[in-house]
């Protein structure tokens, strides 16, 4: 596969530039003659997402594309809205390829369509199937997004987990031969209705259950369409097979299935693994040599956003759903066992002071922005009597649990095979500040990477992995998914106490050539679209 972002674009981009140039005078002459462009952005630093160095260069847009980079006074180019760039920076819209912000996108209400804490944050595409479960019936998903309205254009990675459900519901048995075609036809399906690959999440039951073989076997359904195999992995700490484990049987999912292998959100979960981020992009880079593609996706907070039971529950207590879960809770024998697991699952993610519950069902309100440590001495009981009887009594939270270090953050970032994603879900402030926040901190304040590297891994290094046409990238022709942002004022504002503030200093977020903010401020647009991988 090509990774534009990734080989030789700086050469590429001086051996090009006259015919680039070319192109870009041939298009304004065109343009002054035909008609003016709807937009020109003028006088920008332009980032165009490939890793090159910037330029100061103006950018035209008509209908829903770029149309012009260039010089434009030198061209002529006349415009018919003239935006002052001078001293921002100009850059393709940002593509989330972990996102939960538009999960459920076909029954969503308004609000959540419009998505607006991805397009403060310059987001202009996000993925709808992180964590294995996006959707099966993806045709059916994408037509029903559009038709609403939504405010970022969408892709689809079809769920392991949904499809697991659909056929086998919350077993914990292995996948009969008939189960796995079965499975198999729905990959298939989706595949041909568009889905850019496959996400699992064998980290969450009932996903756990299925042995690395059984992956293989239905994940392998999507080899004719090519595409990504996206994980939530099975062990990102030392839960179960342990985080190298974890890593080597995703590379050889991928591989075998002929998919490339993306770990989402690689972290180093829990203090029995901090330090080991040079080991996972070791084992990631020896596949690499070995002709297998592998990257990851990364967002830059120390707290990771899950589940109560997800974080502490061992999986076998989860089998069979809910009501086998409350009878071996119910069961005193049982119970001690889970209650034993607990406290070490506990421990691995740094006790309970590091759990702090962000959201919840009406019942459970009152422990929003409490830690685990806080309700259980409300309560005069033991940390994880406290978790259980929270699950128990089906108040499941979201928790923030703060188990990764700076220094692991850090080392994945500079790693180039890394791209930057929001993992954004309720009740976290990655949901509203994760690219900003990777800006302000890790470009601007401490130089963990170049702007134009940040730039290359939200946009067109995720355009190239994904197969996203004609997206991703500041380029005559492409679809005009363009943000203009201030990097003087740009930040994120969110807090874990208060996730849900808008970030700030993106002054103009582009949709398919539409206005998504203007000025520092959101239209009400909805100008996204959902993709479709072409067929191969
Ligand atoms: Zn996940």
């Amino acid at each position: 596969m090509s990774l534009r972002g990734l080989r030789g674009k700086a050469v590429d981009s001086t051996t090009l530039l006259p015919v680039t140039n070319f192109l870009s005078l041939f298009v304004a002459l065109l343009a002054q003659q035909a008609s003016p462009v709807d937009v020109l952005i003028r006088g920008g630093t332009v980032r165009d997402g490939s890793g090159a160095p910037p330029r100061v260069v103006d950018v035209g847009l008509r209908g829903d594309r770029i149309v012009f980079i260039g010089d434009a006074a030198a061209t002529r180019v006349v415009a018919n809205r003239t935006i002052d760039a001078r001293g921002l920076i100009v850059a393709p819209g940002f593509i989330d390829p972990h996102s939960h912000v538009l999960a459920g996108v076909a029954n969503a209400n308004e609000q959540a369509r419009h998505a607006s804490s991805a397009l403060m944050q310059g987001i202009t595409t996000v993925t709808i199937g992180p964590d294995g479960r996006g959707p099966f019936d993806v045709a059916r998903v994408l037509a029903e997004a559009e038709r609403a309205g939504v405010g970022v254009n969408l892709y689809a990675l079809v769920g392991f987990g949904t499809v697991r459900s659909a056929v086998m519901g919350n077993s914990s048995a292995p996948a009969t031969a008939a189960q796995i075609d079965s499975m198999r036809a729905l990959i298939d399906k989706a595949m041909r209705e568009g889905a850019y690959g496959v996400g699992s999440g064998l980290f969450y039951a009932p996903q756990s259950y299925s042995s690395t073989e059984e992956v293989i076997r239905v994940v392998s359904a999507a080899k004719p369409y090519g595409g990504v195999y996206d994980t939530h992995q099975r062990d990102e700490g030392s839960y179960s097979i342990g985080l190298l484990n974890s890593v080597r049987e995703a590379i050889r999912i991928g591989r075998e299935s002929g998919l490339t292998t993306n770990l989402g959100h690689v972290k180093a979960l829990g203090v029995d693994v901090w330090g080991y981020a040079d080991s996972v992009l070791r084992l990631m880079k020896e596949a690499r040599a070995d002709g297998h593609m592998v990257v990851a996706d990364q967002y830059p907070w120390t707290a990771s956003g899950t589940g109560l039971s997800a974080a502490l529950l061992p999986r076998w207590a989860q089998a069979g759903g809910r009501d086998s879960l409350q009878a071996r809770i119910d069961d005193t024998q049982t119970r001690e066992r889970i209650l034993v697991e607990m406290r070490d699952n506990l421990r691995r993610r740094g006790g309970d002071s590091t759990l702090l519950m962000s959201n919840g069902s009406a019942a459970a309100r009152r422990y929003i922005g409490k830690t685990l440590k806080q309700i259980a001495a409300e309560k005069g009981l033991p940390a994880v009597e406290t978790a259980l009887e929270l699950i128990r009594s089906g108040r499941d939270m979201g928790v923030a649990s703060f188990n990764m270090n700076e220094t692991d953050i850090e080392t994945f970032m500079r790693d180039p095979f890394v791209m930057t994603s929001s993992d954004g879900s309720d009740g976290h402030p990655r949901l509203y500040g994760t690219y900003p926040r990777k800006i302000r901190r890790y470009v601007l304040d401490k130089p963990v990477i170049t702007m134009q590297r940040m730039v290359q891994s939200s946009s067109a290094q995720v355009a190239d992995v994904y197969g996203i046409a004609e997206r991703g990238a500041l380029e005559v022709g492409y679809f005009a998914d363009v943000i203009v942002f201030d990097p003087v004022t740009i930040r994120d504002v969110a807090t874990y106490v208060e996730p849900e503030r808008l970030s700030v200093g993106m002054r103009w977020v582009f949709v398919n050539g539409k206005a998504a903010v203007a000025d520092g401020q959101l239209t009400g647009t909805m100008a996204g679209r959902s993709l479709r991988k072409a067929a191969k």
